[in-house]
């Protein structure tokens, strides 16, 4: 019997749904044998209280050592208080890349056979958020200014990630979503250096190009277009979002940020304040998220057990949370997938 080396991970429980949904998800892995050991931090609304700060430096500092995280959702306050805390994360530990996939797993949905991978721009765009009011008069926010950045040298990075992503994982074709029309030098230097990157891929990939509202629309009419979508950081948060609506909404839909030193894996939803505490929450976007994080560190055959446990519980035993219609509590449809792996 070979002895499979312990893998130190950081685990953020979170905010609101977080805490719930992370137990379900590390009792899901302790059962599949996943080799985590978790580092337990706090961080967002929970460690303001008791640090002043959603990212104590401890957790940043155990993020530096283990290079590995997995996070719940963090809340950030709308319109004033603190920038995102996501966003502080994706810029600290240089998290270019963010890799969202979505896939059918509950059949009978709207959409039959949804198969898409968004990678996202994660470091600048219009969420640099450099922004600031002009006053007019007795009105000190008469005008509102934002300042969005795109270098050429980040399209190349994430346009590469893309591409190597897309031939990597075997996929067909990848589609560069833009408004160049409209936005010429923001998204028309996006559009140019992947255009540009795509030419040494041609041979292994179709690659085209959309207008992100046309994108939006073909999103809705024939999804099954589309492959793999890369894309600024803006459009990426809103087209994700969407896609996820393809495939039953937000608790399908996993995220990996990842950097040179470091990954950090969590679900594409919030904190879901709205139904925290109530023990309904759907665990399974943060689940597949840890099956991203698996696949990362090479245990791709423990995340293939998760997701074939997961498959039968959701089309088998049709046990389902109630935002996929059914009826399970958070903790009943943890211990399904958990039985399935037995
Ligand atoms: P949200 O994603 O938290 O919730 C939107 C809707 O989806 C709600 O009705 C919610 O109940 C439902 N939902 C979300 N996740 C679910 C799940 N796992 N199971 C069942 N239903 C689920 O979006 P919001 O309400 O706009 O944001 C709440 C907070 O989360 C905000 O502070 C926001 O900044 C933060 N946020 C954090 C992240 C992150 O940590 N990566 C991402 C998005 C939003």
């Amino acid at each position: 019997m070979t002895v499979r080396r312990k893998i130190p991970a950081t685990l953020i429980p979170g905010d609101g749904i977080g805490p719930e949904i992370v137990a379900a998800v590390v009792k899901i892995l302790a059962a599949a044998g996943a080799p985590f050991e978790w580092e337990r931090q706090e961080g967002g609304m929970g460690a303001v209280k008791k640090h002043g700060d959603p990212l104590p430096p401890r957790l940043l500092e155990s993020i530096r050592k283990t290079g590995l995280a997995l996070k719940g959702p963090l809340t950030t306050p709308v319109g004033g208080g603190f920038r995102s805390v996501n966003v502080r994360l994706r810029e600290e530990f240089g998290l270019y890349a963010n890799v969202r996939p979505v896939r059918t797993l509950v059949p009978g949905g709207r959409y039959e056979d949804i198969d898409i991978v968004l990678v996202r721009e994660n470091l600048e765009g219009l969420y640099l958020a450099w922004e600031h009011y002009l006053a007019i008069g007795d009105d000190p926010r008469a005008v509102a200014i934002s300042s969005g950045v795109n270098t050429r040298a980040e399209c190349r990075r994430i346009a590469e990630f893309a591409f190597d992503y897309a031939v990597k994982n075997r996929r067909r074709k990848v589609t560069i979503v833009h408004k160049a029309n409209v936005l010429k030098a923001l998204t028309g230097v996006f559009l140019e250096t992947a255009r540009e990157v795509g030419k040494k891929y041609a041979k292994k990939l179709e690659i085209d190009d959309r207008i992100v509202d046309a994108c939006a629309m073909q999103l809705v009419l024939d999804p099954w277009q589309f492959d793999v979508i890369v894309t600024t950081n803006l459009f990426g948060d809103i087209l994700s979002d969407e896609m996820a609506g393809l495939v039953g909404g937000l608790g399908m839909a996993p995220g990996a940020n990842i950097g040179p030193k470091a990954a950090i894996f969590e679900a594409v939803h919030g904190s879901a304040p709205d139904i925290a505490g109530k023990g309904i929450a759907n665990p399974l976007a943060l689940l597949l998220a840890a099956c991203l994080m698996l696949e990362h560190v090479g245990r791709k055959q423990i995340a293939a057990d998760i997701r074939g446990a997961t498959d039968r519980v959701l089309r088998e035993d049709q046990v389902r949370t109630k935002d996929l219609g059914g009826k399970a509590t958070t903790a009943q449809f943890t211990q399904a997938i958990v039985q399935r792996l037995k």
